[in-house]
């Protein structure tokens, strides 16, 4: 897609931290990482979300994503790991071209999860079957 970013960087129209490419998926650094090592996981086709891939490039982007976190938590001496998918732009997506984030985590980096909530009695039971109709 001409006006997407992510194309670009895959084009080396723009330039970025190269840290995996093979013919299917590119990594590279976050320019504005949550923690240092943190990691664009991106397939070379544009796809709007991961909703939009077809399943074989799906698994070569989860499966090159397991290969180079491994590559970051050694790189960097991360005690673990996030994997992040921003999906819509409710989401927090910004960049419409689907991606993974590998977000290196370390035992005192201060970050916290998302805050959590509760059900009201029998809410869970309803949003339950409101979901499993779908599948
Ligand atoms: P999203 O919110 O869409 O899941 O995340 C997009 C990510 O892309 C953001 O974390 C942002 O910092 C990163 N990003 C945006 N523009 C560029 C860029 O030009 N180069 C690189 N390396 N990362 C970018
Ligand atoms: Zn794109």
């Amino acid at each position: 897609m001409t006006d997407c970013i992510f194309c670009k960087i895959i084009k080396g129209e723009i330039p970025c931290s190269k840290i995996y490419e093979n013919d299917k998926i590119m990594a590279f650094l976050d320019i504005m990482p949550v923690n240092k090592g943190h990691t664009l996981v991106v397939p070379k086709e544009h796809y709007e979300t991961i909703l939009d891939l077809p399943d074989d490039l799906l698994n070569e982007l989860i499966v090159s994503t397991k290969k180079i976190s491994k590559a970051v938590m050694k790189g960097v001496n991360a005690d673990g790991f996030n994997i992040g998918v921003n999906t819509k732009e409710a989401a927090g997506q910004i960049i419409m071209h689907a991606h993974l984030h590998i977000i290196p985590r370390f035992s005192n980096d201060g970050l916290k999860s998302w805050p959590q909530s509760k059900y009201a009695e029998g809410e869970m039971d309803k949003v339950r079957e409101s979901i499993v109709k779908f599948l």
